[in-house]
């Protein structure tokens, strides 16, 4: 038994970012390890697999079941299906980037499949060894954790997108329309409420323009917003800022908030706490605005700006404004 299964987690209709990036990682492991294994993956629901082939790289074959059972999650359905699949492929390795959908539906397909379930893993590249490295207790220790069983269900912290360019191969698209994908005990599906916004998610921005306390109100996020704007990146917030209601939860990054892995991380008005830092380990660059020269950010930034937000964040707008328009 041997080969990944790459679940590719689709939204309206859409491969999610965070699945993209994690195939590609796989693939870049797979080119540098003594026995690559195969990598398969499955796409449930209608969506959309027009230029797929350009997104991921390398080969494999994906398997897209486009039931429209499956449009939106729904545990039963989902588990149903994926077990169904993974049982057929013979992989040995069902992989998930770790999202909110992934926490909910792991565990439930680890119980029916009776595979090891590692989650939260920090990165790919243990897959093959069974083996696992999670940061835990706000991540002032990384623990590692094997798994017994010979199927193992994984799910991988963001780490954004693969270092090395594309790698050439065929993607093969097999649609799937064999299974049964009406659960035995289902759940009626209600109603969803949408969060229309057209900023990134945190949790899938290459920038990320971060404020904390030190902006001072929620007024002063305007000009986080203009900066992330110019910049294609999202907005993110410390906890203290979401505690004081002027920042939604779906911001908040940490500990109890979301892990990042953007490219270029800028942290305005955060001092650097244990659990805002549980979320930023991804980050290639941190850069920290503060105005205190001791806050324990520039403990782990890479540059530090010693100043006032007030000040620097209006001139950092300005520069780039007028880069944009050279450009
Ligand atoms: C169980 C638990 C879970 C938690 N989870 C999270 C989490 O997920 N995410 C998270 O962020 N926190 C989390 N926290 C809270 C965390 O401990 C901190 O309270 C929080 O991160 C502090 O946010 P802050 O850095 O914005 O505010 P502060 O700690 O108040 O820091 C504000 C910073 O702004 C600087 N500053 C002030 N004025 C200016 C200015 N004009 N210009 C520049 N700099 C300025 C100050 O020097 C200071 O360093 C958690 C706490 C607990 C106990």
């Amino acid at each position: 038994m041997s080969g990944i299964l790459v679940f590719l987690e689709q939204r309206d209709g859409m491969v999610r970012q965070a699945s993209i990036d994690l195939w590609n990682r796989l693939q870049e492991q797979a080119a540098a390890g003594a026995e690559p294994q195969p990598l398969s993956g499955i796409i449930a629901g209608p969506a959309s697999t027009v230029g797929i082939e350009t997104m991921l790289s390398g080969s494999g074959t994906i398997y897209h079941v486009s039931s429209d059972l499956l449009c939106l999650y729904q545990p039963e359905s989902y588990t149903q299906t994926l077990a169904e699949l993974f049982e057929r492929s013979g992989c040995s390795s069902l992989v998930f980037a770790d999202t909110a959908l992934s926490r909910d539906l792991a565990p439930r397909l680890s119980v029916r499949l009776g595979a090891s379930l590692l989650s939260g893993c920090s990165g790919p590249s243990a897959i093959g060894a069974g083996t696992c490295m999670r940061p835990v207790y706000a991540a002032s220790v990384v623990a590692s954790f094997a798994a017994e069983a010979e199927r193992r269900i994984y799910t991988i912290s963001s780490q954004g997108p693969a270092a090395l360019p594309r790698k050439e191969g065929a993607i093969v698209i097999v649609p799937v329309d064999d299974l049964s994908c009406e659960p035995s005990r289902p759940s009626a599906f209600a109603s969803r409420i949408a969060m229309t916004s057209t900023k990134p998610d945190v949790s899938e921005a290459n920038i990320i323009v971060a404020g904390g306390r030190g902006l001072g109100s929620a007024d002063a996020f305007a000009m986080l917003d203009e900066l992330a704007g110019l910049l294609g990146g999202a907005v993110g917030a410390s906890r203290a800022v979401v505690d004081e209601g002027w920042r939604p939860h779906s911001e908040q990054i940490g500990q109890t908030g979301k892990t990042v892995a953007p490219r270029l991380y800028l942290a305005c008005g955060i001092s650097g706490t244990v659990q805002h830092l549980a979320g930023t380990g991804g980050a290639v660059m941190l850069v920290a605005i503060n105005s205190d020269r001791h806050a324990p950010i520039f403990d782990v930034a890479d540059f530090g700006i010693v100043g006032d937000v007030h000040t620097i964040i209006p001139g950092l707008i300005k520069e780039v404004r007028e880069f944009l328009k050279k450009k």
